[in-house]
């Protein structure tokens, strides 16, 4: 793999930080990238997630849990809470909410989170979950995480998701509610594939990627550039940046930062790019994902992109100016799944 291209100031700015508590889920949905093997098991690993706390560059404001299913264990969730509090961070989640049903439990275990510094509350919700919150069970738990004061959104994936995001956030309580559909689009999550072709987007949405945005630490200790649901596929390629087993997390996240191969996967998309440094590849049928991960593996095509970028000063350019408008006009959401 040819060599990252480092700026010698950042590029990207990181102030959301995705951390993957553990991998283990209870629910078994349609679209899950997780293989079921992974989602069976309790990958928590304490180290990984004190060593990241520890290590924040200043830069980094949000702290984004996610998983696997965050709430699945209540204590450990309420001790990484309380430490990102004391590291003066605020803390986001991304949930199926489907703990939420024990609802005593479950409000008690809200209050606690509020109070240790859970800010932002995303509920991921869709036609593809399984099993799913019924609507009176999502308004529930949504007017709870209102009520409590937190910023709530929710999240989910594909257009038929849409009349349900309608039916639950229509409610009186909830008009604060932001509704973020297709942040995560079907055609990025791998066993989303056996899915209806209508729910899948062409290759045309190929030409930027906001998802750069979004590094995400697995719960091994890996630092992910994005979070895409092919990540499994992604080691050893530009999207895995290392792991905080070998070195600080400030420092994964300044070479992350200076990356003009990744600033380059942001602002014009896998297809983008290759089209950008003159290379000729077909999508084909593949997702944005898959082709992305397609080339990202050729050492051939790698090392012609990083000899370009080496030479190009006007690709640089383009891509720090390009970098800079994102800035000025769009924010980052702060949650995957
Ligand atoms: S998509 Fe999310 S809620 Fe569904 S099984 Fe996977 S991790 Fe769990
Ligand atoms: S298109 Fe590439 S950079 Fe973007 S989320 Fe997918 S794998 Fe990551």
């Amino acid at each position: 793999m040819a060599d990252h291209v480092i700026a010698e100031i950042p590029i990207l700015r990181c102030r959301v930080l995705s951390l993957a508590l553990s991998w283990k889920c209870d629910a078994h949905c349609l679209h899950c990238f997780l293989p079921r093997r992974i989602r069976q098991r309790d990958a928590y690993e304490p180290e990984v997630v004190h060593s990241v706390l520890a290590h924040l560059p200043d830069e980094v404001s949000l702290v984004s849990l996610t998983g696997g299913e965050p709430f699945l264990e209540p204590k450990r969730l309420l001790d990484v809470l309380s430490r990102i509090d004391a590291h003066g961070r605020i803390a986001a989640i991304v949930t199926n909410g489907l703990w939420s049903r024990d609802w005593q439990k479950a409000r008690k275990l809200l209050g606690t989170a509020f109070r240790l510094g859970l800010r932002i509350f995303s509920l991921s919700l869709d036609e593809y979950h399984r099993p799913a919150l019924s609507d009176q069970e999502a308004i529930r738990l949504l007017r709870e995480a209102v009520q409590l004061g937190m910023e709530v959104s929710l999240k989910g994936t594909g257009r038929f998701a849409r009349k349900k995001w309608a039916r639950v956030s229509s409610h009186p309580d909830l008009s604060s509610v932001r509704v973020r559909p297709g942040w995560e689009n079907l055609e990025t999550i791998g066993t989303g594939r056996g899915l209806p072709a209508d729910h899948q987007r062409g290759p045309s949405t190929m030409r930027d990627c906001g998802t750069v945005l979004l590094p995400l630490v697995l719960p091994d200790g890996r630092f992910m550039a994005c979070c895409s649901t092919l990540m499994f596929q992604a080691k050893g390629t530009w999207l895995d940046v290392g792991t905080v087993r070998e070195e600080p997390i400030d420092r994964l996240i300044d070479r992350y930062r200076r990356s003009f191969l990744l600033a380059g996967l942001f602002v014009f998309g896998p297809l983008g790019f290759l089209r950008r440094v003159g290379i000729s590849r077909r999508p084909d049928q593949e997702t944005k994902c898959g082709f992305c991960l397609g080339w990202l593996k050729d050492q051939e095509i790698c090392r012609k992109v990083a000899d370009r970028l080496g030479v190009d000063m006007a690709l640089k350019k383009e891509i720090v100016a390009r970098v800079m408008l994102f800035e000025h006009t769009r924010s980052v959401e702060p949650c995957c799944e």
